[in-house]
This record gives structure tokens, sequence and C-alpha cells, in this order.
């Protein structure tokens, strides 16, 4: 349920409202609007709550929330979310670009390819240290040299570092050398991680699971929100199905989609998406056309020799160019794309 207090409602009666929401056995999260504050009462409903609720001094009303997810959902809070790491602000009128290899495989790869991202106007660098590999032959990346190597480039260019963290026991590690923590679309329903990132100061980008629905991804960013963490952004990634020609479809509805859900800042990944080099920065423009709040783009010094997903990455130049296709696009759409 959603306690909506009147305006101008004082701190001590919104104070007193959350201790009534605890006293019922529900979980309280407190939510400031530009217009007013709401108190979101989640747990199960009994008898009376709304009642015993209503009287409350301050209390304008009580409403049941509707979506199965409950702090995501725009019922509960109807201004965008802005989520701001470092370098990287994504939401508002801001389209944060995070960019850069697929792997953190050298110091010298890192390094290069952070110059280059940030020099075309990107905000953050993305690097997996830990990477999810469909075979276990694969590079499995370099651990926390990569995690230390991420940290020396934020050093020098003032990037923040966006990596994924696999696995609950690694997440203080991560959290470590971090700014945003990804979870990767293998894990995105791995309960226990998502309350373990939940449990941390980190921002966290939560990737769509190739075969999630929209509202199975919404409920776990709620399993981040509900351990007190607000600094959530969807991905979307692309999702499996019949098709062949592209390495996943990238269904750009859900942008529109979830703009009209959540408050929750949206993040696309065309590199995934199309798993086509050739196809990134044109569906980089149409993301930013719909609305995105971000970019996720992979790019590389040299993608032919990369040691994973070279096939769609951007070299330096394609970036520079995908970059300036999609600042015209956020112009047009009173955006700023990238710093
Ligand atoms: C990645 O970002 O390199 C990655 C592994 O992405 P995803 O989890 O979306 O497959
Ligand atoms: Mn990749």
């Amino acid at each position: 349920m959603i306690v909506v207090m009147k305006k101008g409602a004082s701190e001590e009666e919104v104070q007193h409202i959350v201790e009534r929401v605890e006293s019922l056995g529900l979980k309280s999260h407190v939510i400031q609007g530009t217009e007013r504050t709401v108190i979101a009462a989640i747990g199960e409903k009994r008898e009376q709550t709304k009642e015993s609720l209503l009287s409350g001094a301050g209390v304008e009303d009580v409403v049941p929330i509707l979506a199965p997810y409950k702090v995501a959902s725009r019922e509960v809070k109807p201004d965008p979310t802005c989520v701001k790491a470092g370098s990287l602000e994504v939401g508002g009128s801001k389209v944060g670009v995070i960019a850069g290899p697929c792997s953190v495989e050298s110091e010298e790869q890192i390094l290069s390819t952070a110059r280059a991202v940030k020099a075309a106007g990107a905000t953050a660098l993305r690097g997996g240290a830990f990477k999810p590999r469909t075979s276990p032959y694969s590079f499995q990346g370099l651990k926390e040299k990569g995690l230390q190597l991420l940290a020396d480039a934020r050093e020098e260019t003032g990037l923040s570092v966006v990596t994924e963290v696999m696995a609950t026991d690694e997440v203080d590690l991560v959290a470590k050398y971090a700014d945003v923590l990804q979870i990767g679309a293998r894990n995105m329903q791995n309960y226990r991680l998502l309350e373990a990132v939940g449990n941390t100061s980190r921002a966290v980008l939560l990737k769509r699971g190739p075969s999630a629905t929209i509202d199975e991804l919404l409920l776990a960013a709620e399993y981040v929100l509900n351990e007190g963490n607000p600094n959530v952004i969807l991905c979307e990634r692309g999702i499996r199905t019949f098709e062949t020609h592209t390495r996943f479809t990238l269904p750009l509805a859900t942008v529109v989609y979830l703009r009209q859900k959540t408050h929750l800042p949206i993040v696309v990944d065309p590199s995934h998406g199309t798993g086509l080099t050739a196809l990134v920065p044109d569906m980089a423009a149409a993301s930013v056309a719909a609305g995105t709040d971000g970019l996720i783009l992979e790019v590389h010094p040299n993608p032919e020799e990369a040691m994973s997903d070279g096939y769609q990455s951007l070299n330096f130049e394609q970036f520079e160019m995908t970059m300036e296709k999609c600042r015209c696009i956020a112009t047009a759409m009173e955006k700023q794309l990238g710093s």
C-alpha cells in the first residue's frame, strides 16, 4: 500500500506513520516527492491495515499498489530517479555513456580505451574482470588484477568504473574497486546476489535476463531496492527469440514501457543486443530516440584481437562516430549525451 501524506505534513507525522507501518509488520520506504511525501508499506496486507493508517495525523489517503513490483513502481514514486555514481549520471536530462571493452585484458588495452572513450565524451568506463562465459574453457577475466587496472584507469581519467560481480562472496572485493556493480544477464534472478548488492552503497546496473519478462526484471530490481539500495539502473541488453541474424533481439519498446511503469533509469546495450558491430551505431541512436537514459557500449582498441565479444565491439573511430550520431538525436530530444 501507499500512504500518501498531505502536502506540508510535518516530519513528526511522517515518522509516526513509519513507526505505525512497522508495528503492523510491514516494511516502510519513505519517498520524498517534489509535491508531497509518500510512504510505501510493503508486505502481507492484513485486515484493518488501511483503516488504521488512514486515521493517522497528516495522512491524505491510503491506496493499494497495483503493480507486482512496489518500490520500483511509478505509483509509489512518480518523479524519475537519477542515479549518480562519480562521473556517471543516468536519468533526468543526461544520457550517460558507459563505454569500454567486454573484458579487461591488459594495462595498455584498458588505459588506451579509457583515454579514447573519455575524449569522445563517455561518462563511465566498462570492463569485465570476472567474466561469465558460456564455456569454462574461454577466458574468464583477470579477476582482482583486472579490478586494479580499472581503478588505475579511473585514477588517470576520472571515469567511474562499471564492472560485473558474479558471486555473493565476491561482492565486497568488487565493490572495493567499482563505482557501479553490474549484475549480468545470466544472474538477473540470482536472488542472494541481488540482496548482497542491495546491501552495498554502490549503484547497481541490472541487466535483463535473455529470457526474462519485463515484470521479472522489475521484480529483480525490487530485491535490490528492498534491501535499502535505491540506486538501481535497469539495462535492456536483448532477449532470445527465433531470430538468428542477430545475437539477441533488441526490443526498444522496453525503454518506452519501463518509462511508464518505473521511476528507475534505463540503459540500453546495443552491443550485446545485436552482437554485430555494424548494427551498433544505428541501434545506439535509435535507443536515444526511444528515450533511454544511458547507453553501454563495447569498445576495444583492436576488436579483431579482443579476448571476448570482438565481433560486436566498436574501435575508437567507430565509437567517436557513434557518439556524434547519438549526440544529434539527444539534442533533438533536449537532452545532453555524454560529457
Ligand atoms: C557484458 O556486459 O560483457 C556481459 C557479459 O553482458 P550480459 O550479462 O548482458 O551478457
Ligand atoms: Mn561482452
